[in-house]
Parts: structure tokens; sequence; C-alpha cells
């Protein structure tokens, strides 16, 4: 169903059960999951959920006290890091200052017996995966954060790994840096068909690079999904608001109807579950806020409100919304520019907050 993993077969990675304490502190709890062959998977959660500590698991490099894990059909459990023959990329570029950038990704290769012909050719290809081609002479301290981390890339992934980890491997670069190796390592993971997770507690890289993601919380797993059931079906409330803005109602679910102010409608089909009775939050993105001026009269799904302020964000404005109906609740709504200029909203103003009843996701209160 996901990556290129056959109907049957045994997914390339697959862990089960995974416990992990530290003294009492329980930092993972019954963690399963399955990566398939080729796939681009993120752990995703917030400082402390115990990402990294799953990772250095899955590496060899920490030791689970209950669970298992396996690739292939293989139990690599208690296999060494080096025999399980995985990759990783941690956050700080970890070069070796001294080296040069043909010795530290030659330096990948060093466990491999190659003919010295065979480690050129395979430096060259790498250089130019890595668009580092002329620069094999330079010192880690000549080439830029963004440099760096490529060539560390370039070495983890020099002994062809079956696997590859990435720690955060993009968080001490800067903005636009870090945006644009995230398209470099998307590319490169294709290209390869490397199978690869990467550690990361910033939703945007989550969402923008992979095939799927694990979003984790106090070192359980909340949800697995590709980018958009994650985003636009959370089956969390911390989910819900952990990844991307999020208005928070208080909503009343009875017979299958949800009510939202003085809006009822049946209950989004995702959320129709035994949980959701009585009181309830609805959950509604800024951007699938609806604002239309009142004077045509409100259509069934919109209340009254008043614009309290306005942001200007760029390619969007947000607009802040008192909405007398909802508890006087603050309700935050995004319109892109063009829709801004349309509308011509300004602070103080009364206007139509269309609430589109489908697009609420609704959890216990
Ligand atoms: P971060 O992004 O901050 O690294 P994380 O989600 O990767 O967060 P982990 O590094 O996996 O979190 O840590 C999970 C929890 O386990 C944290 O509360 C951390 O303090 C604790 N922890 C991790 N390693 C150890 C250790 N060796 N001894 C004791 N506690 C540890």
């Amino acid at each position: 169903r996901h990556g290129n993993g056959h109907a049957g077969a045994a997914p390339f990675l697959r862990v089960t059960g995974i416990d992990k304490h530290f003294g009492s502190f329980r930092a993972l709890s019954n963690v399963t999951l399955d990566v398939e062959t080729g796939e681009f998977v993120c752990f995703l959660g917030p400082s402390g959920c115990g990402k990294s500590t799953l990772l250095r698991i899955i590496a060899g490099l920490e030791r689970q006290n209950a669970g298992a894990i396996h690739s292939l059909d293989q139990d690599i459990s208690d296999l060494p890091p080096a025999q399980r023959q995985f990759g990783i990329l941690f956050q700080s570029y970890a070069l070796f200052p001294n080296l040069n950038v043909r010795e530290n990704i030659v330096y990948g290769l060093r466990n491999r017996r190659l003919a010295a012909r065979e480690i050129d050719s395979r430096l060259n290809e790498l250089l130019e995966l890595i668009d580092l081609k002329g620069s094999e002479r330079k010192y880690p301290a000549q080439l830029s954060g963004g440099q760096q981390q490529r060539v560390a890339l370039a070495r983890a992934i020099a002994p062809s790994p079956r696997l590859l980890l990435l720690d955060e491997p993009l968080s001490a670069l800067d903005a636009k840096v870090r945006v644009h190796l995230r398209q470099q390592i998307r590319d490169l993971q294709r290209r390869l068909g490397l199978t690869t997770i990467m550690v990361t507690h910033d939703q945007e890289e989550a969402l923008s690079m992979a095939d799927r993601v694990v979003a984790m919380r106090d070192g359980e797993v909340e949800q697995i999904g590709t980018p958009t059931e994650i985003y636009h079906t959370p089956r969390s409330l911390f989910v819900a608001g952990f990844v991307g803005k999020m208005n928070i109602l208080p909503g009343h679910v009875s017979e299958g109807r949800l009510t939202v102010g003085s809006l009822a409608f049946p209950i989004p089909a995702p959320y129709d579950t035994p949980e959701n009775q009585g009181d309830v939050i609805a959950c509604l993105r800024p951007e699938q806020i609806r604002l239309r001026t009142l004077a045509g009269g409100a259509p069934g799904d919109t209340l009254p409100g008043q614009v309290t302020h306005l942001e200007f964000l760029g390619s969007f404005w947000r607009a802040s919304l008192i909405v007398p109906a909802l508890g006087n609740a603050e309700v935050s709504a995004d319109l892109l520019s063009r829709d801004m200029a349309e509308l011509s909203l300004t602070v103080g103003e009364r206007v139509g907050v269309g609430l589109p009843r489908e697009r609420f996701a609704v959890f216990p209160a």
C-alpha cells in the first residue's frame, strides 16, 4: 500500500512493541511501525518525545528493553550497529576537521576492500550527487554549513547503506539553506531509492519531505499517515495542534450531529466515533474559513463576527475575529492576498465567518 512494498512481502523494517526506559523514566512505550523499501519516513514530535531514542534503537546504538526489530524477515534486534549496514547522519556535521572533503567521504568506505580505481569512481559519483565537484581538496572550515552537511551526507551514503537514518540533519542550518537542502536530500533519496528515516521536530520539514509521518508524543506513536492525512485528518487533538495552526472551538455532539455555536450539522464521517459524544472540541484550520460580507445575508454555514486584528504574512493575511455565537471565541482566518484585495477588510469591520462543516476535526473535550 505504501512505498514500493509488494502486497504480502515483509516490510523493509518492522518495529514491534518497543519499550525503552532510562531508570524509572519511560522514554518509549510499545512503539510499533513499518517502513517499506524505498520509503521516506519522518519521526515528528516535540523535544523529548523519544524520536532520537527510537532512531538510535533502530541503528543499534541503544538497546530496547522490550520489543523487536526486523529487517525484511530477519530479526536484527541484537545485531551490532555495523552489521545492520545502516548509514547515519546527525545534526552536527561531525566531519573530521583535519581531513579534506575527499578524505572525509572516503572514510565512509574504509571497511570496504575496494581498489583505488573503484574508490575514485565512487567518490566522483558522490561529489556529483552532492554538487561539490571541484571541492575535494577543501577542508571543512573552508565550507559553509550547508556544504559541510552535504559532505557528511555523502560520507553516510558512500558505502550504499541498506537504510539511511537522519537525526535532525537540517536543524543547525539557516532557513534558506535548510529549504534548499530539504529538496536536495529528497531528490537524492528518490534517485537512489534509499529507504530513509528522518527525525525532526519541524512539522513543515516532515510534511514537505515524508512519504509517511510518524507523529510521536511522550514516547508513544500518536498517528502514522501520509502528510495530507496527518494534516487534514488528525486523529488526536495533539496532532491537530502540533501540525500547523488550528482553531479550537467548543462544540457538542448528540445523535450524530455536531453543534458549533448556532450551527448544527452531521459530524464529519471520520470523526463519527463513540468517543465523540456530548461536549467536544471542534477544530478548523484558518485557511478553511471563508470570510464574506454580511450584505447579502449569511448563508447556512456562516456566523457573524468582528475583525480584531489583521496580520500581513506575505502570500496571505491572517485575520483574527471575535465570534459572539461561539461564546466570543477568537477565530483565525487566513486569506490569500488576492482575496484580501477583493474583500479589503479593516479592523473593527463586521463580516460573515464561513465555517465549512465537512472540514471540522472533532475530539472528545
Ligand atoms: P530532542 O529533539 O530534544 O532530542 P527527542 O524526541 O529526540 O527530543 P530523545 O532524545 O529521544 O527525545 O529523548 C527522550 C527522552 O529520554 C528525553 O526526556 C530524554 O531526556 C530522555 N533520555 C534520552 N537519552 C537518555 C539517557 N541516556 N539517559 C537518561 N535519559 C535519557
